[in-house]
């Protein structure tokens, strides 16, 4: 039993330099300086979030197996960055990519940015021979079918360290989807599709550990809160929201919102007691729960919780992984729907909300905390913040069961202000115009057999979830700026063969 850990300060990522015994002693020791001092640039950088370890100069093949068997049994490590300063023959690496089970990435850069035109002699040129020690150590890695990530350029170059720092973040949703529990509460909504999916697929392929518990269960560990930690955190919510008259403390239904609170302090119970990361309710079986859980799933998805809605682990699964995945940034990740549409010719927008269970991860103003009655479950009026998601670019990512895989599909948004105040409307939501236009994105995502359930992201952009679906060996799909359908319809068909034979029998 453990609170939750989103926080990226206790996982690190490793900095192997290849080299060879031929060079003799100087040079080696000029490898070793020079690739520390490149390791330590990257772990001072502040792209980077995550520690930067070096590692000593790797030249022998036992080594190298070694150093990938340490890193894949070393739970902090969440991967391997690679360079190969001088030329390190590849035959050697064979032994220990074949054993490597954690995420790669090849940096090909030098130590140097400019060539000292004037002084160079051919002990330069064997110290600073990237340039064709990293092409060797790429035909390996290709031939072997290694998984990575190539970033090319010199450390100090932003564009470098912010792409290293993009694939260290997709290597830490890995991390966490390869530990993750997910409970569900009560099963899918009846008779839909494409929340449905393959639980034991899903183990396999990212990790998850996906089960059901009775919602009653649940339901014990909220009706049997205390009542000092429901005033508290009632206390709470006045502090940080604008709470309605009729829902603060002496108004006329005070109680609805305790019994808001005790779900909350129940969920997190029981969440913490079983170590889930992640979770799903549906309003069809809610047992003896009176209100569907919204305000408290609002805020657990804030905390670093996974959601989704109506049984969809899957979306979950991506809600709980983009909260790692965007750890400190600015910004947050939440259960989103595509709802309805603004048709306006040339302005199209799509309005996004769910019934009530939308993360305000997505704003910095202060969101109001209101009742209304909800048509859908039967059950007393629920609890729930209402706020808009604030403008800025975002990413919405859904991910369907293809039948003998999964495929993930992202759209490039922009988040605008709603174009008038939406009075009637009390939930948490989300106004935005897709990349590269409306009729595009939605035949594109139609095309794909993209779901109505996304996690949208506003801390991390499409290069993380790019470099996620990498590792996860896992079909992405995007629909973004360079998008025409006649491309898009193609590679959706080319793909379905290409991951069909990348699986094997
Ligand atoms: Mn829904």
């Amino acid at each position: 039993m453990a609170p939750l850990t989103t926080t990226l300060d206790h996982v690190e990522v490793w900095f192997l330099t290849g080299s060879q015994n031929l060079y003799g002693e100087e040079t080696l020791r000029q490898v070793a300086e020079q690739s520390l001092q490149i390791s330590r640039s990257l772990d001072g950088s502040s792209d980077v979030p995550v520690r930067v370890v070096w590692k000593p100069v790797l030249k022998d093949s036992e080594s190298i197996r070694r150093a990938a068997l340490d890193a894949n049994a070393d739970d902090r490590v969440i991967g391997l960055i690679a360079w190969m300063h001088t030329f390190s023959p590849a035959k050697m690496w064979i032994a220990g990519l074949d054993a490597l089970t954690k995420p790669l990435l090849h940096l090909h850069t030098q130590a140097n940015v400019e060539l000292p035109w004037a002084e160079i002699d051919f002990d330069f040129m064997n110290l600073n021979q990237a340039a064709h020690g990293d092409r060797e150590f790429g035909y390996i890695q290709t031939r072997l079918g290694v998984t990575r990530k190539t970033v090319v350029g010199h450390v100090s170059n932003p564009a470098v360290s912010k792409s290293i720092g993009s694939w260290t973040r997709a290597a830490a949703g890995w991390a966490a989807s390869r530990t993750m529990k997910l409970a569900r509460f009560g099963d899918n909504m009846r008779y839909v599709a494409v929340t449905e999916g393959d639980k034991t697929e899903a183990e396999l392929r990212f990790g998850v550990q996906v089960n059901t518990w009775p919602v009653n269960e649940l339901a014990e560990a909220v009706h049997s809160t205390a009542d000092a930690a429901i005033d508290a955190l009632v206390a709470e919510y006045e502090d940080l929201y604008d709470v309605v008259p009729e829902l603060r403390h002496g108004g006329a239904r005070h109680a609805s919102l305790r019994y808001g609170a005790a779900i909350e302090l129940g969920l997190k119970t029981f969440l913490e007691a079983g170590d889930f990361a992640a979770f799903t309710t549906s309003f069809e079986d809610l047992g003896a729960l009176r209100q569907l859980p919204g305000l408290a799933v609002q805020r657990l998805m804030a905390q670093g919780y996974g959601f989704g809605a109506e049984g969809d682990w899957k979306t979950s699964v991506l809600v709980r992984v983009a909260n790692v995945m965007g750890s400190g940034l600015p910004g947050g990740a939440s259960l989103m729907e595509d709802y309805t549409y603004d048709l306006t010719p040339g302005a199209e927008l799509i309005l996004g909300a769910h019934m009530l269970e939308v993360s305000p991860s997505l704003t910095r103003e202060r969101p109001t905390l209101e009742i209304h009655p909800l048509g859908i479950g039967g059950r007393e009026d629920p609890v729930r913040l209402v706020f808009n998601a604030d403008p800025g670019p975002a990413v919405v990512v859904a991910m369907s069961d293809m039948r003998d895989r999964f495929r993930l599909v992202a759209n490039v948004v922009e988040v605008v202000e709603p174009t008038a105040a939406l009075p009637n409307l009390p939930v948490g939501r989300a106004v935005w115009r897709p990349e590269p236009d409306f009729a595009t994105s939605a035949a594109a995502w139609l095309t794909a057999g993209a779901a109505h359930h996304t996690v949208m992201s506003t801390a991390v952009g499409i290069e993380v979830f790019h470099d996620f679906a990498e590792i996860a060996r896992t079909e992405l799909l995007v629909i973004d700026k360079t998008t025409t359908l006649r491309d898009f319809a193609r590679e959706v068909r080319w793909n379905q063969s290409y991951y069909r034979l990348a699986q094997g029998m």
